[in-house]
């Protein structure tokens, strides 16, 4: 069979080039179409360099025109461009067929919507994408009668112990139909699960990103020490499986074997298990429905020890309760939580803020603004900009 045709947004991030490893196991099954990043030009002439994409587009006129020089000095014929209109005209160009959506943040937003709306197969890693827009968003792949295959590992998980024919169409789930009860969403506590409280509040970025099982960009790795990944990974995941309040639950389980699972009327849970390794849920997307090798080793069970579980403690992990409560109260309240979130971490990331200082952030973000009711994307736009701006002035009041 042909080729898919594939554009990786986010390619020089974690997601991005572990999906570009998955992609050079199969070289006969993917073509490169585009490859995108921000400001990251030595790991992008890499890529470009490897892989000869037909596009590579940068962040700004200024790394571009950089990136294109060099390019041409080594002979690589990758047409280089820049900006959001040219991420959303990768997306949606009529020779893709799949957009590995892997940009961090807001900024993925309108690049992933295009993708959806040009009814591509598209593989969400950006979940910030699916918290600002929920609704909007799942309407947009309803309409489009896109493809949405989840590469978080949690909702990867979910979406393979799923019956297949709710994977058809899993943003329309009916849990009554289908026996389902509810999803149980796995996630380890991070790594500070057994930093004395006290000590909490003034831990250092080096500390946050150090996740004991998961290798990830920054800004991830910050959210899971925080848990408030797991507070936005409830919101993906009420959106993908339309889920009602009480149809998920958060479960700590520290050694991340098992990835999440859904429990079922009968009282049967079906997991999904294997290495912390993002491969494998990138490879489970990129060949749905069949299996891809994805370099990832198989668990070793004679020596995996033990498996525990438990319950996330509230005074150890406000934000998670924020976004619960968000993901209830309506769009203006998650989109809301996102921005002030990205503004606290990019701020605690340059040490402007303590560690404690992002719950309070989020929570009195929250407060100061005016939740009311979005009705397309522009409100969205305008919601997350107007968070910002408050989220802002509490950063600089320290
Ligand atoms: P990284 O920070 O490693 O990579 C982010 C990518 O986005 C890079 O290619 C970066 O370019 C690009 N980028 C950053 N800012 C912008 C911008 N303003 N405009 C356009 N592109 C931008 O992130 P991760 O790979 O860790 O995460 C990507 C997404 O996947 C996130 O939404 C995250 O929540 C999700 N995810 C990640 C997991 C992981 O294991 N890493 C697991 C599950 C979900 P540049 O390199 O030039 O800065
Ligand atoms: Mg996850």
């Amino acid at each position: 069979s042909k080729p898919a045709v594939i554009t990786v947004l986010g390619a020089t991030g974690s997601i991005g080039l572990n999906t570009l490893d998955v992609i050079a196991r199969h070289p006969n099954d993917f073509e490169l179409f585009a490859v995108t990043a921000h400001s990251r030009i030595d790991t992008m002439r890499q890529i470009c360099e490897r892989f000869q994409p037909r596009f590579a587009v940068m962040g700004s006129e200024h790394v571009a025109a950089t990136l294109r020089l060099q390019l041409r000095e080594l002979n690589v014929n990758t047409e280089v461009l820049s900006g959001e209109a040219a991420l959303c005209n990768v997306s949606e160009a009529a020779e893709v067929d799949t957009v590995m959506a892997a940009i961090v943040g807001a900024a993925g937003l309108l690049p992933t919507l295009a993708a959806v709306k040009a009814s591509k197969r598209v593989l969400l890693a950006n979940k910030e994408a699916l918290v600002m827009s929920g609704q909007l968003f799942i309407d947009a792949v309803r309409a489009a009668n896109a493809q949405l295959l989840p590469v978080d590992s949690e909702h990867n998980a979910i979406f393979q112990a799923l019956p297949e024919t709710v994977q058809q169409n899993s943003v329309s789930t009916d849990f009554a139909k289908h026996g389902i009860r509810k999803i149980l969403l796995t996630g380890s506590g991070g790594p500070f699960r057994q930093t004395p409280l006290a000590d909490l509040g003034k831990q250092t970025p080096a500390a946050a990103c150090a996740h004991p099982n998961w290798d990830m960009g920054q800004k991830i790795s910050v959210d899971s020490a925080t848990m408030l990944n797991k507070g936005l990974e409830y919101i993906e995941a009420r959106w993908l499986f339309n889920c009602q309040p009480q149809q998920i639950e958060v479960v700590l389980h520290p050694q991340s074997v098992i990835h999440s699972m859904v429990q079922y009327v009968d009282g049967s849970v079906i997991a999904q298990m294997g290495q912390p390794d993002m491969r494998t849920p990138i490879a489970y997307c990129l060949g749905y429905p069949e299996r891809l090798n994805s370099g990832v080793q198989p668990l070793d069970f004679t020596s995996l020890g033990e498996l525990t579980f438990g319950q996330a403690e509230a005074a150890r992990y406000p934000c998670l309760q924020l976004a619960i409560d968000a993901c209830w109260q309506g769009q203006a309240a998650t989109t809301t939580l996102n921005a002030a979130n990205e503004e606290a971490v990019s701020a605690f990331l340059k040490e402007q803020i303590a560690f404690g200082d992002i719950a309070k952030i989020c929570e009195n973000t929250l407060a100061q603004s005016e939740l009311s009711n979005i009705t397309d994307i522009e409100g969205i736009l305008d919601c997350d900009a107007r968070a910002r701006r408050v989220a802002h002035s509490l950063i600089m009041r320290g």
